[in-house]
């Protein structure tokens, strides 16, 4: 099989074991999700759904959110990891998009990235979830993936995103970076597996 080949069997296979794939990170709103997944940095998406809850009963906007300290907020997300930076950001994150944005979620890459503790991957989780804005979140998991299934010989997550979107056609995109996601967690872990149980690798 060549690349394409391969990605249009990738496609498929992943369509036919996670055909409705659903965001896992619990949210109401732009702004919850814009947090959820800034906290899922470093930790587990179960970690976050077990913390936010505690956090967004006390502010789940970002005019709530900067009536709590830094440390009411730390206290709040402790079990997510990296805690006082993410508190921090946080903090400033929400008091920006008042001054900057009127309290909304921004609608472009440039203006997320430009908010405390946002990055590219995290920006690109909000753009495609929040407004369905063609973007392709490259984690971990997908950079891994990306690279047994050779469909990218990235380095770097940013090689890995820009290969993985030029196979994929736009539309895919948002069930597709999540299928990948549960696939890699479920069957394709890091260390130790199997191909020929791997309804993948083993038909490549
Ligand atoms: S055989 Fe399966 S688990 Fe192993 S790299 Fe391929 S897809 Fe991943």
């Amino acid at each position: 099989m060549n690349k394409k080949e391969r990605a249009k069997f990738v496609g498929k296979t992943l369509g036919h074991y996670f055909a409705h794939p659903k965001i896992p990170l619990k949210h109401t709103s732009h702004y919850t999700l814009l947090i959820a997944v800034l906290l899922s940095a470093q930790c587990t998406d179960v970690r976050v759904n077990q913390t936010t809850p505690k956090l967004f009963a006390k502010a789940k906007t970002p005019q709530t959110m900067i009536k709590l300290t830094i440390p009411q907020i730390e206290n709040s997300i402790r079990p997510c990891g990296l805690y006082t930076t993410k508190a921090k950001a946080i903090w400033k994150l929400s008091k920006q998009l008042i001054e900057k944005h009127g309290g909304k979620i921004p609608k472009t890459f440039e203006e997320l990235e430009a908010l405390p503790g946002v990055g590219h991957k995290t920006a690109s989780v909000v753009m495609i979830h929040a407004f369905h804005i063609p973007a392709f979140p490259v984690d971990t998991h997908i950079h891994r993936c990306a690279k047994r299934w050779g469909l990218s010989t990235g380095k770097t997550v940013v090689q890995t995103e820009k290969d993985l979107k030029a196979l994929f056609p736009k539309k895919s995109w948002e069930k597709l970076h999540l299928q990948m996601i549960y696939f890699a967690r479920k069957y394709c872990p890091a260390r130790g597996h199997k191909v020929k149980d791997c309804p993948i690798c083993q038909d490549l």
